[in-house]
């Protein structure tokens, strides 16, 4: 059986050298043109040895001792150019004396016994792993970049295995290839000249009728990336191997994505969201086929950088997905809000990052590279403009064609196609200052003036782009587009504007402040902000601004007018999240409860479901008014509100508990008699222990709490320490 593949690769240490720097370096000169046909016999049990037989050709332009790397057994004879030779291996290294060399073409066969460490074996499946310069503990080669290769692969396979492999006339360097086989199912689809295969064992696959439309989004994603990069996938089959769940993290290879089974089935009832989260995910590591294989980080400390543009891309093709009008609000408060959050605190740290020995899936969840690189790449486009950053995408893949380069390669790029418009910072300080700025925004001898604060003090800022709102007289208005692409700038006006909204369409990198006589007017613009996405962009300024002490907690009035209207779910919820904490943040107890018997007072007066559920749901969190929790109380007791869940009556449940210490057990007790399943059961006995209103039991609980690591609990801690630090 004959198979032909070469491995995609989404890993934080592609590229590594196996052999020292020096060392590679001189060896790129000696030997090129490499092509390895490999020739591997795979036991079935994962206890025998993996053999094989090494043809290794290359062209040396001058006679010297060529090194090969290999770190298994050399077994049975040694041919250099036909003739059986005396090699030694020493230190994971083979070295061929001179004299066997011949300037020109050499050839050498080689017979192996393979060493296990990169090769992942259960009793059924053998998947080879060869990061980290460990293709040559499998086979002999020259194992480091630079000197890529051209694969031939025949695997002899136990009775009933099927395999893939990369098959492609494009060298490519030893971390890249790769061959997976096993007790595989197989699935195919044909499209646009590649063969979709997903290879799979039924354990591991929750429903088969799925693979399709897996298959389907595969293609999908290849035949957009090719559009999008003008660079066609190289190979002829493109693979989507579905690993054992016991495989917690994907594994790279240049013509195959792994997708662990638990992540990408979803159940026959899955949402909307579900359903595009399992996309974004078959799109992330179509991706990486081009950015982390085609081109990779030069280093570690590279890494981050495929994840930035393979973020970007895969937002850009699923984008359609989404509704358009909620798209932008979408991103604002999720990509957005995330990352502002996390870099205005003390655990913010900057996009470039050097992570030693971290898998895929810290990448795929470290806020920091997902969110605020999703923001820096929108402002990159923005700036750049659409064109030219495809372009320079286009030319980084042209240039660094199955090589490695670092993100100052793409920003040099990048930077002329459009000189002079502050790309240089997108090299330097987005992706290597952590902070939010504070960009100041004021009217002075005729000219607005925004001035940007670099968080540390230092001179660098963070070009980027967005809107303001000046209002005059009789409520004439207009919208001026503020370019910062220096730390300071300025925009003439031929009038003074009675009211500035700073960050007008809420893009704005940072905090956003104003004088104060500026800042006073803004809360009573809330309610006269007609369209959704510049209303939630103001209520998050002036919310900002008191969370600053510029804004006094009075506007809370502004909130509940405009609440007393608003449509927005999403509006409500964060406008209700404000006001939560306005009353929260009073240190006189009777001030705190006339605020939440006020929140509770919209509920008569917008009757809409959404309102009614941002304003309950977040009442059961944290409410304390004693005539606030009886209406709480009585809710939760009728168990018949159409507009609340199970899950909501839990979270009744756990506050009137907690408020509540001497019904603590029996309200806990009933709410539990009415779960309808195990599951329900299972979580409600976990979480509700955080009630317990013994504060040394809540004590042992929490330190319990934190060493949770079942992934199933582990929302349920946190849930549980959540309820511990807000009684
Ligand atoms: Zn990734």
């Amino acid at each position: 059986m004959l198979f032909c593949l070469t491995g995609s690769v989404c890993h934080a240490q592609k590229r590594r050298h196996a052999v020292p720097e020096k060392a590679a370096e001189v060896r790129t000169t000696i030997v090129s043109n490499v092509c390895y046909d490999l020739t591997f016999y795979v036991p079935s049990t994962s206890t025998e040895k993996m053999t094989g037989m090494a043809v290794v050709s290359f062209f040396a332009p001058v006679k010297a001792d060529v090194t090969l790397d290999f770190q298994g057994r050399l077994t049975g004879t040694f041919l250099v150019n036909d003739k059986k030779r005396k090699i030694l291996q020493r230190n994971g290294r083979i070295t061929i004396p001179m004299k066997y060399i011949k300037p020109g073409p050499n050839r050498l066969a080689i017979s192996f016994e393979s060493k296990d460490d990169a090769l992942t074996r259960g009793g059924e499946y053998l998947y080879t792993r060869f990061t980290q310069g460990k293709a040559s503990s499998c086979f002999p080669c020259f194992d480091q970049p630079g000197i890529n290769a051209t694969f031939i692969t025949h695997l002899n396979l136990p009775t009933g295995w099927a395999a893939m492999t990369n098959q492609s006339s494009n060298p490519i360097s030893t971390d890249l290839y790769s061959f997976i086989a096993g007790k595989f199912e197989e699935q195919r689809l044909q499209r646009q000249g590649h063969t979709m295969r997903a290879l799979y064992r039924r354990q591991d696959i929750a429903d088969e009728s799925q693979l399709p439309a897996i298959l389907e989004e595969a293609a999908h994603a290849v035949k957009w990336m090719e559009d999008y990069t003008g660079m066609p996938y190289p190979f002829d089959d493109c693979g989507i191997l579905i690993l054992p769940p016991s495989l917690s993290s994907t594994i790279g290879y240049a013509s195959a994505i792994s997708l662990n089974g638990h992540d990408i089935f979803t159940s026959a009832r899955s949402t909307q969201e579900e359903k595009l989260r399992r996309r974004e995910l078959i799109s992330h590591e179509i991706a990486h086929l081009w950015f982390g294989n085609m081109v990779a980080p030069c280093n570690s400390s590279e890494t981050w950088y495929k994840e930035v543009l393979t973020n970007f891309l895969t937002a850009k093709m699923t984008q359609k997905l989404h509704s358009k009008s909620n798209y932008e609000m979408e991103f604002l408060t999720t990509c957005q809000a995330r990352a502002m959050a996390i870099d205005d605190s003390k655990d913010a740290y900057p996009i470039a990052q050097q992570r030693q020995g971290t898998d895929h899936n810290f990448y795929l969840k470290d806020p920091i590279i997902s969110d605020k690189g999703a923001v820096m790449m929108r402002f990159i486009e923005e700036i750049a403009g659409e064109e030219q950053l495809q372009t320079a995408l286009q030319v980084f893949l042209k240039k660094y064609y199955y090589s490695v380069a670092s993100w100052n390669d793409f920003i040099t790029i990048l930077n002329e196609k459009v000189p002079n418009s502050g790309m240089n910072q997108f090299g330097d300080t987005w992706v290597r200052q952590k902070g939010l700025p504070t960009i100041h925004t004021t009217y002075q001898d005729g000219q607005l003036l925004f001035t940007q604060k670099n968080p540390n003090g230092g001179s660098g800022f963070l070009p980027q782009k967005f809107e303001v709102r000046l209002i005059y007289d009789f409520d004439r208005s207009r919208t001026v587009s503020v370019n910062m692409l220096q730390p300071i700038v300025s925009i003439k006006l031929n009038k003074q504007p009675n009211t500035i909204i700073p960050n007008y369409d809420g893009r704005g990198y940072g905090h956003f402040t104003m004088d104060e006589s500026y800042m006073r007017s803004l809360p009573l613009r809330i309610i006269v902000t007609r369209d959704d996405l510049n209303r939630y962009a103001l209520i998050n300024t002036v919310f900002d601004n008191y969370l600053s002490g510029h804004v006094p907690p009075s506007y809370f009035g502004e909130l509940y007018r405009d609440m007393t209207k608003e449509k927005n779910p999403l509006i409500m919820r964060t406008a209700i999240d404000h006001m939560m904490k306005i009353a929260m943040d009073r240190s006189v107890q009777s001030e705190r409860y006339t605020l939440e018997q006020c929140i509770m007072d919209l509920l008569p007066e917008n009757k809409r479901t959404d309102c009614r559920q941002a304003i309950i749901r977040k009442m059961a969190t944290c409410a304390s008014a004693p005539e606030v929790l009886s209406q709480l109380y009585n809710i939760w007791q009728s168990q018949s509100d159409p507009s609340f869940d199970e899950h909501d009556y839990m979270e009744l449940a756990y506050r009137l508990a907690i408020t509540h210490p001497m019904e603590c057990k029996d309200i806990l007790n009933r709410q539990r008699q009415l779960l309808k399943d195990d599951l329900a059961r299972e979580e409600f006995d976990f979480v509700s222990r955080a009630c317990n209103p013994d504060i040394q039991a809540r004590k042992a609980l929490t330190a319990s709490l934190k060493k949770v690591q079942d992934n199933k609990q582990k929302p349920w801690a946190a849930h549980a320490l959540r309820l511990i630090e807000t009684r």
